[in-house]
């Protein structure tokens, strides 16, 4: 399933038990399978796995853009808006994202200006045949039925913010004509000009070279405690989740397999799965020239997932006779740390 409850106050977004299905010619892919996770007020939570884990369909379910032939099937996604009173005084509301409808006017409100996204390649979400500046203002404008004079000097100011070089000329440009780089600062430019309370960003810099993209990971930290916002980081880069996150999520075929604060997931991994991830990957801090160690075997067919524990065919802890046949349930050890494996019951 996934983590333990904690007090409501803390929690920005919870998922309880979400199932996000496709229903294709060839099978169902049960992309997300019953996982649970919360996102915390201010933090930032990696959420890692190899591709097809559902990490990605877990941040389209939270912003209800689930393509076709995906559906939500079962699960709750409960957004805990805070509004703050003349007086200092918060109010908190329960919105319960899974039961609006995806593009009616309240979910539209929410997406791009409450839960904002960037994505790993801005060509997907800035259009083409319009300036950066039309795009960045039209947010300003539907949102906060801000003037086209406004706006044009919110979007000046918000690329000023994200450190883009000659605003100006940037606002009057189409997206072909600038880097990668730079599109990608234009994108993180848009999502934040409502100040979201969360932002996704599923794979921000996986694209970009490895100098833009410590750039913009100091930028998105940066802005995350100018903003106060919470960061949702979807990645398969164990090195970036180290660098940005608090907390870490470990998704294997649609579950949650493991969760707890960093630290524990570098330097006291539970689960055989994590375990194999690590090893997988250079060491950080380290000269040593230890060959690395691939994952055996392959993430099995999404049409067909394996009986039991889903990890067992690649699994070097299997316990005979058990974990072929029984699904493990999850177990909340020490500090919270949370982890889906039959070693730890
Ligand atoms: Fe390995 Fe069994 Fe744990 Fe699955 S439940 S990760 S197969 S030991």
């Amino acid at each position: 399933m996934g983590e333990a409850p904690m007090p409501d106050n803390d929690v920005l977004v919870e998922i309880s038990d979400l199932k996000t299905y496709f229903f294709l010619e060839e099978g169902t892919v049960r992309a997300v399978d019953g996982a649970s996770f919360s996102i915390r007020r201010g933090e930032t939570l990696g959420v890692v796995g190899e591709s097809g884990c559902g990490k990605s369909v877990t941040a389209q379910s939270i912003l209800r853009i689930v393509p076709d032939p995906g559906r939500i099937l079962q699960g709750e996604i409960v957004y805990h808006r805070r509004r703050w009173h003349a007086d200092g005084s918060t109010l908190t509301e329960r919105v319960l994202l899974t039961e609006l409808a995806p593009y009616g006017p309240e979910m539209r409100a929410i997406r791009g200006a409450e839960i904002a996204m960037v994505f790993q390649e801005p060509m997907t979400a800035l259009s083409p045949v319009h300036t950066i500046g039309d795009q960045i203002m039209e947010v300003f404008i539907v949102h906060q039925g801000a003037s086209r004079a406004e706006a044009r000097e919110k979007c000046i100011a918000i690329l000023e913010r994200v450190g883009m070089p000659k605003p100006h000329r940037v606002a009057d440009s189409y997206p072909h004509q600038l880097s990668g780089g730079m599109r990608q600062r234009a994108m993180i430019a848009m999502a934040l000009s409502c100040n979201p309370s969360l932002l996704i960003a599923d794979e921000p810099t996986t694209a970009l070279d490895v100098t833009t993209q410590a750039l913009i990971l100091d930028l998105m930290r940066r802005l995350r405690d100018e903003i106060g916002m919470s960061i949702m980081l979807v990645t398969h880069n164990l090195g970036v989740v180290a660098e940005m996150a608090e907390r870490v999520v470990v998704m294997y075929l649609g579950r949650v397999v493991e969760s707890a604060d960093v630290d524990a997931i570098f330097f006291d991994p539970k689960h055989p799965y994590l375990r194999a991830l690590l090893k997988s990957i250079p060491q950080f801090g380290t000269k040593s020239r230890r060959r690395l160690e691939p994952i055996e075997g392959s993430v099995p067919d999404p049409y067909n997932i394996p009986p039991g524990c889903p990890f067992h065919p690649r699994c070097p802890d299997v316990i005979a006779g058990l974990c072929e046949s029984v699904a493990p349930e999850g177990v909340t050890l020490a500090h919270s740390h949370y982890v889906e494996c039959h070693l730890y019951r």
